[in-house]
């Protein structure tokens, strides 16, 4: 495993993101049992830093990672968690809300803590020097119970600006998501010069674009066999990624021991990618952007405000699969057995999904365009 220095810690250039964790059958249901044998294959093998947040598998994580990471000394792990402040009516019980993940995780101090998911919509609540957040978050900090505090944001360059210019100093760390096809089409490349004039590191997320970075098109993959004939596109990604100087920590939601096993053979040493690599990376990139393709990283932000509890992320997959299939037999066979009220064309419109999605994907323009295709 490598390490990278923050302050006088070392942590491990690859965290356990706990946002995907493996499950029995629905998203909230976490399998513990799983969960258990890949948090100690990840120990045993260097990972040091553990990233869960109030939100995470419906609020589940949190329990699971307290009850998982009891069984391995507090000092030597590190524990990250996040204040859910997108939410307004939160702020108004951050103590509460500070005290149960506290509780939930079964520690008395949290390694690291971020300000959760800012974006350009809830940036106003977190900015509000009425809910008084960043100032309890700094008290907590002086009582120990806080080590190093941050933010993570899907946001505009703007926002970015807003929430650093506003916290200065408090702000230890950022959390971002970078990966070499949001280099371009969400700025990414910009947001981290942004941040990184401000002297601060940078940790990411969705690395892998929640698994759409996982796979690529053959042509585009044969572009990257002439440099490096044995990589698969996932570590690819970590590759781009270990490229950047700025970037501290790479968070990964892994959800099997296959992937935990891979991302650790990945991370036992450190190949930035050559200026020849990093140029073709992405130029795959832009072309792809120029595709006509929706970017979901399958965080489900959106669900829990849908009034009809539809699986947009998986919709949006099928969308996806069914443009680059043809409109092949996998959307069919899957709508066959769903009932109408739980299908593209039972959406309302209401877009309150689009209101929290960090991608700013068109969700009900998709919804609507997918039922007239299904409907063809
Ligand atoms: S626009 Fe459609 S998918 Fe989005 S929240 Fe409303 S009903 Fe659900
Ligand atoms: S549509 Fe947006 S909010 Fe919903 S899972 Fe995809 S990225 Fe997340």
């Amino acid at each position: 495993m490598i390490y990278n220095k923050f302050k006088d810690l070392q942590l491990s250039a690859l965290g356990f993101g706990c946002m995907r964790l493996p499950t029995l059958d629905k998203y909230e249901n976490i399998d513990i049992e799983a969960t258990k044998k890949m948090v100690a294959h990840a120990m045993a093998n260097g990972i040091n830093y553990y990233d869960t947040a109030w939100g995470y598998h419906e609020g589940n994580s949190e329990l699971v990672m307290g009850e998982v990471l009891a069984d391995y000394p507090r000092e030597s792990f590190y524990l990250a968690d996040k204040f859910p402040g997108y939410d307004v009516e939160n702020l108004q019980k951050k103590e509460e809300i500070f005290n149960r993940q506290l509780q939930k995780c079964r520690v008395d101090y949290f390694d690291f803590y971020l300000l959760h998911c800012i974006n350009d919509r809830n940036v106003k609540g977190y900015v509000d020097p009425q809910y008084g957040l960043v100032d309890y978050l700094v008290e907590q900090k002086k009582v120990g119970r806080i080590r190093h505090l941050g933010f993570s944001a899907h946001a505009s360059l703007e926002t970015i600006k807003l929430v650093l210019d506003t916290f200065g100093e408090h702000i230890e760390f950022c959390q971002l998501q970078i990966n070499w096809l949001d280099w371009e089409l969400q700025q990414a490349k910009e947001k981290v010069e942004l941040v990184t004039s401000y002297g601060i590191p940078i940790w990411v997320m969705e690395p892998v674009r929640g698994g759409t970075l996982a796979t690529m098109r053959s042509d585009y993959k044969a572009r990257l066999d002439k440099f490096r004939p044995d990589a698969t596109v996932v570590e690819w990604d970590f590759r781009f990624l270990q490229s950047l100087p700025q970037v501290t920590m790479i968070l990964s939601g892994m959800s099997n021991m296959d992937q935990l096993e891979q991302n650790i053979n990945t991370f036992a040493d450190s190949k930035p990618l050559t200026s020849d690599e990093m140029q073709t990376i992405l130029g795959i990139a832009s072309e792809m952007i120029k595709k006509d393709t929706l970017h979901c990283t399958n965080c489900r932000y959106c669900t829990t405000y849908c009034p009809l509890e539809l699986n947009i992320p998986w919709f949006i997959r099928l969308f996806n699969e069914h443009k680059y299939g043809g409109g092949g037999f996998i959307t069919n066979s899957a709508f066959a057995t769903m009932p109408a009220d739980k299908l593209p064309s039972a959406c309302l419109g209401c877009q309150a999904c689009e209101a929290v999605c960090p991608q700013e994907i068109k969700i009900s323009e998709m919804m609507s365009t997918f039922a007239s295709r299904m409907k063809k």
